[in-house]
């Protein structure tokens, strides 16, 4: 009992040192992790969870995989960062497999997800003074309402959650937002001449796994096609196996102008993003003309070519396609006042929550935690359910159980 005490202290001592001196910018569920494998993670007083998160869809190989973390042990022992003013023999292999994985001409290695979308953007505004010669300083990027592509002064210009933008202007210009999944009004906006390129989340992640219309991605880029715009995928979230296709453009035959990812693309063991295109436009972009200290680094190369062949090797769209089947058809089994909703695709999933006796999304994850599962809600009354891809059908039922139980007990 003593241990326990001073063990419980310690989840308390760690949560009130953050409280103390790091920024307000999080509002964490209060429990701490020390330690993760596959599907699973451990608190520090040694309780186990399924994580039905999965770091924002980062840790999709499960986590720390060996082959990817004995990637980064051995390039980490050998050679970490050069920066770019400098060749490493690492990054052209990198280049070369990723090129040929996504079928792309070239790729742009950056860091974080924020920052490809900051690179898809300055390239397509690049690509529209060279190539499609619109005016100077006039070329205008379409977003979708609802989105969410990160958190820099740009990327929250095109923001329209008041959580994300508010106080943070002036904003970028050269945006236009149109409402997402509809077709007419991205049509007309497309009408002006000016218009650069379409960015666009597949599924939209953070909104709440929101699930555009069948059809919707492959008209769009369709009509992104007869525009000369740029279509532009942000597959940060949706990509890398999580929708049940390497890509969730995959699902409707769409080859995105533009392809944005991030997470996943390191296993979760350290920030890797990417932009890929082909050369018309990516080579628009010359010497010093955008760069990153980090971007292209021989540990991130490794560690990227790790993790992309535990995609491959293990199958991982095809299990995020199969357990996310099985997930909603045993979720739709649930009978509850509490459940809305259940929307998703692969292993991206959520339960839309109605709001009944003050009872929040927030409070259902708090006692999911309590019952052995972490998931989080995004806005009061959604929750996002995304675990690793390389959950099995006994895991799956063994979490659907758990989620069954804890809405089950808001009914009383
Ligand atoms: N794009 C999408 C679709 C995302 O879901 C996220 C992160 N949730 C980002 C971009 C930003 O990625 P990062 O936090 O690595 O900057």
């Amino acid at each position: 009992m003593v241990t326990l005490a001073v063990r419980k202290n310690k989840a308390g001592r760690v949560i009130e040192l953050e409280h103390q001196y790091g920024a307000h910018n999080y509002h964490p569920l209060p429990v701490v992790l020390e330690r993760g494998e596959g599907v699973h993670v451990w608190d520090v007083e040694g309780k186990q969870y399924y994580d039905f998160l999965s770091a924002y869809s980062a840790v999709n190989q499960g986590h720390c995989h060996p082959k990817i973390v004995d990637a980064l042990i051995s390039q980490a022992k050998k050679l970490t960062l050069t920066s770019r003013a400098f060749y490493n023999d690492s990054l052209g292999e990198y280049e070369q497999f990723i090129t040929s994985f996504f079928k792309y001409d070239k790729v742009l290695p950056m860091n974080t997800g924020a920052e490809a979308v900051e690179t898809a953007i300055k390239l397509c505004r690049k690509w529209a003074y060279l190539v499609k010669n619109i005016p100077e300083n006039k070329a205008k990027i379409i977003a979708c309402e609802g989105n969410f592509h990160g958190r820099t002064t740009t990327i929250i210009s095109m923001s329209n959650d008041p959580d994300s933008r508010k106080d943070y202007g002036p904003y970028t210009p050269g945006i236009e937002l149109v409402p997402y999944n509809n077709l007419d009004a991205l049509r007309k906006a497309l009408e002006d001449p000016n218009v650069a390129g379409f960015l666009v989340e597949p599924i939209q992640g953070e909104a709440g796994v929101v699930v555009p219309d069948e059809g919707y991605l492959k008209a769009a880029s369709e009509l992104c096609k007869e525009s000369n715009v740029l279509f532009i995928a942000d597959e940060v979230q949706t990509g890398i196996a999580r929708t049940g296709a390497l890509l969730a453009c995959d699902h409707e035959n769409v080859r995105p102008d533009v392809l944005i990812l991030g997470k996943a693309l390191s296993g979760g063991v350290y920030p890797i993003s990417a932009v890929l295109a082909d050369n018309p436009i990516m080579l628009c972009i010359k010497p010093n003309e955008h760069g990153s200290t980090f971007g292209g680094n021989p540990l991130a190369a490794r560690v990227a070519i790790a993790a992309l062949e535990v995609v491959a090797d293990e199958n991982l769209s095809e299990n995020a396609a199969q357990m996310g089947e099985l997930f909603r058809n045993e979720l739709n089994k649930i009978t509850s006042e509490r459940i809305e909703l259940i929307r998703g695709r692969g292993l991206l999933n959520a339960i839309v929550i109605k709001p009944m006796k003050g009872i929040t999304a927030w409070d259902i994850c708090l006692a999911l935690k309590d019952n052995g599962l972490l998931a989080k809600p995004t806005h009061d009354h959604i929750i996002r359910f995304a675990p690793p891809l390389i959950i099995t059908k006994e895991q799956i039922l063994e979490a659907v159980d758990i989620i069954k139980r804890t809405i089950k007990g808001f009914d009383k």
